[in-house]
């Protein structure tokens, strides 16, 4: 068991990205509360960002809101230059950024699958790799077993079939083979490349979902633990898949989501 007071990233530096809302958000916050300084990446809401930024100063750490969209290029890059400028050197980076547009597959507009593949697998590709590129570059960390650490955002989606949804689903299985051939790749370089997948976690990318008492009702159905998730669920998990709490974990999902992929449809002999 940890002792009172103990940091697990103390000293350490994370950037989020999509951190000015949600799942991001608290994974920023909980890395803040763990120690680390934390770089909080926006593309559009630069007041939320801020917010953030003072709730973890607030709590006594460094924080600093980076604009960047994960799915350009050289946006990326200038928001790690800066990253590196403020704090020294990236020991974690959280690939969170994700959107939805939804649409039956027959009506789904190349833009529509284009973007979300875009955002959500090309963003992280890009992420990604100028996080490696950055480990690979800086001295070995002196607080951290790892030489840096990925957590790859992904969803329950990277394994269960979602209708109507089908450029998002494909986005997460291919964030899943994305993180596991890259943690194959790096772990030689110390490097911890892992997932977080989400079950049905209340942010504002799903309100639909959960926003009124018969959608809330419906979606508890499909979660054995009988509770929707809160963005501190994911955060909590975040802190540990970053910290060396969890250094011999390497190219795993770690599932947050109440047991939604146990196919509860199935309890009672299917
Ligand atoms: P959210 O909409 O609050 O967060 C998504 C974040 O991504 C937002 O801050 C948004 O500004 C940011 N973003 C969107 N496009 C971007 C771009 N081009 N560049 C940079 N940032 C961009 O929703 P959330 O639920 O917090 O989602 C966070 C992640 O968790 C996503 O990857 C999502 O797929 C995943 N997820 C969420 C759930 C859930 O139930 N909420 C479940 C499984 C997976």
């Amino acid at each position: 068991m940890s002792s009172p007071g103990y940091l697990p990233l103390q000293g350490q530096t994370a950037l989020v990205t999509g951190a000015s809302s949600g799942i991001g958000a608290a994974v920023a916050l909980a890395l803040g509360a763990a120690g680390a300084s934390v770089g909080v990446n926006f593309r559009s809401h630069p007041n939320e960002a801020r917010a953030v930024v003072n709730r973890i100063r607030e709590q006594g750490g460094r924080a600093v809101a980076l604009r960047a969209d994960v799915s350009l290029e050289a946006e990326v890059q200038v928001m790690f230059a800066a990253m590196e400028d403020t704090f020294g050197r990236l020991d974690v980076l959280v690939a969170n950024s994700g959107i939805q547009q939804d649409a039956s597959f027959a009506d789904m507009s190349l833009a529509q699958w284009q973007r979300v593949l875009d955002v959500n697998l090309t963003g992280q590709f890009l992420c990604a790799r100028e996080a490696v590129r950055r480990f690979l570059a800086q001295p070995p960390s002196q607080l951290s077993r790892a030489r840096g650490k990925i957590i790859c955002m992904s969803s329950v989606h990277e394994l269960i079939p979602w209708a109507g949804h089908v450029n998002y689903a494909a986005s997460k299985g291919g964030v899943m083979l994305m993180m596991r051939s890259l943690a194959q790749e790096v772990a030689c370089h110390s490097i911890r490349v892992n997932g977080i997948a989400p079950g049905a976690i209340r942010t504002p990318i799903n309100r639909s979902a959960w926003s009124t008492e018969e959608a809330h009702e419906r979606l508890v159905r499909l979660i054995p633990y009988g509770r929707v998730g809160e963005p501190e669920d994911v955060g909590k998990a975040a802190v540990w898949l970053a910290s060396d709490d969890s250094d011999y974990v390497v190219g795993t999902t770690l599932f947050v989501d109440g047991g939604m992929t146990l196919y509860p449809a199935f309890k009672d002999n299917g």
